[in-house]
């Protein structure tokens, strides 16, 4: 069996039966056909800018490392200012012709893609393990979470629609309608390599918009994977360009100062975002932002117990604490917070902690040393505040960025692991006593991304969908993202929506036109 599947292309995927698709899922390959080395070798270690795969103008190149061993995985191009120029005369010398692209066939570029996804799911599982330390299994999740998008927006991509009316006046029709934004610059982080880069360049192609993407320094190879995809489905040269760079501010304020640029989408941190923000003022480019959470995750003195523990273990430790929707503040009712706080614990010692590639392992590795000190210190501090230690509180012994599964209680107002995005495997409780209260502690943060909550009074469940202000909320569950959904928060968390209807509008502008009578 090879590495390489055989590509569909937009023609073939148009007449593709569920025969095909069965056909399509047995040729995916085993795990155990995959090897490390021949993966890594399969995938570019270059920029891709104008259909081409070339190296930096200034031959650097720099270094992707494994986060469980520390070793090197690869050596791949390191953009230049220049090349991010490049990348983008690439994307706006084709703008007009990829906006003049069918709908249709804009469309199944992407189902194409998505096709071919399919077909290397394990090898995008495998690449996300290695480069990012989530669990094999956990990568598999993202692979599918992630390759929907494609799947998603090759269907919107033909939805997008307009309107005809007649003005109140009567003296004329308006008519509306909606235009390709234009050249679009990706900024995406390192904690979901493949969704990241899929939930912005599936809408932003379907819409009819070509793009410049930059994955993050720690994670660039997924995006480069994906990138292959694209140009073996034979999407035109320019439309999709990658740069990979460990110099992304020098790289991307010249994109953003250029103005054939249209729009800036940017998926991270908070502070970037706000820097990024600043930047892109100047040419009043449109802007999306996902940014950092502090999610509440509110269990109320009636939640099912049994429930609110499963959402729980799946809204901290999914990803092992590095989610912008991870649960940062359990806020528990003060009649159920030692029983809750005990039952995580069992569990949470149930974990098996090592690289994500062997089996049974449940937490990985974090991105590196830095953010293990970060959650390490984020919990003595609450220790040293009045915390009480349930389970885990220290670096792992195992060599490697591992940080021990924790959970807290007790936890005091004035701790800073209340304010900050945890980012690691530390579950931290704190009690409440009536509802207003419960509100008030979780709407006390500058974030707005999400919130859990878990009730079986659905009258109080309803009232929480009106009084917590986040963009998104999980009622009884822990897991919340689908590609069919509008993602993104309000406050500090960010602007705009990717994902759903909404997700494809960031990269559509309105247009409205009156014929007199
Ligand atoms: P980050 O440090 O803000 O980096 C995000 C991306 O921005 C990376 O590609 C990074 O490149 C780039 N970058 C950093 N500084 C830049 C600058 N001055 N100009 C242009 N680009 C710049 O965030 P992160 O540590 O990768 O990701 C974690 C954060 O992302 C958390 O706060 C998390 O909550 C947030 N996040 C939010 C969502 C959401 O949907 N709301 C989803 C996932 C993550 P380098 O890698 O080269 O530094």
């Amino acid at each position: 069996m090879t590495l390489t599947a055989e590509p569909s292309t937009p023609e073939s995927s148009l007449s593709k039966s569920a025969a095909d698709e069965a056909a399509l899922s047995k040729s995916s390959l085993s795990k155990s056909s995959l090897t490390e080395s021949a993966l890594l070798d399969s995938v570019p270690g270059l920029l891709y800018i104008g259909g081409e795969w070339v190296a930096s103008e200034s031959k650097a190149t720099l270094t992707v490392s494994e986060p469980a061993t520390g070793e090197v995985l690869k050596h791949i191009a390191d953009a230049s200012p220049t090349d991010g120029l490049r990348a983008l005369d690439a994307a706006a010398a084709s703008a007009d012709e990829w906006a003049a692209t069918a709908p249709r066939m804009r469309g199944e570029y992407l189902r194409s893609a998505f096709d071919l996804l399919q077909q290397r799911k394990d090898q995008f599982a495998l690449l996300m393990t290695l480069e990012m330390g989530k669990p094999l299994s956990e990568a598999a999740g993202e692979v599918a979470y992630g390759s929907e998008f494609l799947r998603w927006f090759s269907e919107e991509a033909v939805r997008i629609s307009g309107r005809y009316g007649q003005n109140p006046e009567g003296t004329g029709q308006i008519v509306v309608s909606q235009r390709p934004v234009g050249p679009s610059y990706l900024i995406t982080p390192w904690n979901f390599p493949l969704a990241m880069a899929t939930r912005k360049i599936a809408p932003a192609l379907a819409a009819g918009c070509t793009v410049v993407v930059k994955p993050a320094e720690l994670t660039p190879l997924t995006t480069l994977f994906v990138a292959k995809l694209f140009e073996e489905v034979g999407l035109p040269a320019g439309v999709l360009n990658v740069i990979t760079t460990s110099r992304a501010s020098d790289v991307s304020a010249p994109i953003i100062a250029d103005p054939r640029l249209r729009k800036l989408s940017f998926t991270g941190s908070t502070s970037v975002g706000k820097v990024l923000i600043k930047q892109a003022a100047s040419n009043v480019l449109r802007t999306s932002m996902e940014l950092g959470g502090n999610a509440p995750f509110i269990v109320f003195g009636d939640a099912d117990l049994d429930k609110a523990v499963e959402g729980a273990l799946a809204a901290k430790f999914r990803n092992i604490g590095q989610a912008c929707t991870a649960a940062n503040r359990f806020i528990v009712h003060s009649s159920v917070a030692a029983e809750f706080g005990h039952r995580l614990t069992d569990r949470v010692n149930g974990f098996v902690i090592g690289r994500g590639t062997e089996t049974g392992v449940t937490i990985g590795p974090l991105i590196n040393d830095r953010a293990v000190d970060k959650a390490d210190d984020l919990v003595q501090d609450a220790i040293a505040r009045g915390a009480n230690l349930l389970t885990g509180g220290h670096r792992s012994l195992r060599a490697g960025s591992f940080y021990e599964p924790t959970v807290i209680t007790n936890v005091q107002p004035e701790s800073t692991i209340l304010r900050e995005e945890i980012f690691g495997p530390v579950l931290s409780i704190v009690e409440f006593d009536n509802e207003d209260e419960a509100v008030a502690m979780a709407n006390d943060t500058e974030y707005g991304l999400v919130s859990y909550v878990f009730t079986e009074n659905l009258a109080r469940g309803q009232r929480m969908i009106e009084k917590l202000d986040t963009g998104m909320m999980g009622l009884n569950v822990g897991v919340i993202s689908n590609a069919a959904a509008p993602f993104g928060g309000v406050k500090q968390s960010g602007l705009g929506r990717e994902g759903g209807a909404e997700g494809i509008h960031e990269y559509l502008s309105t247009k409205y036109t009156l014929i007199p009578n």
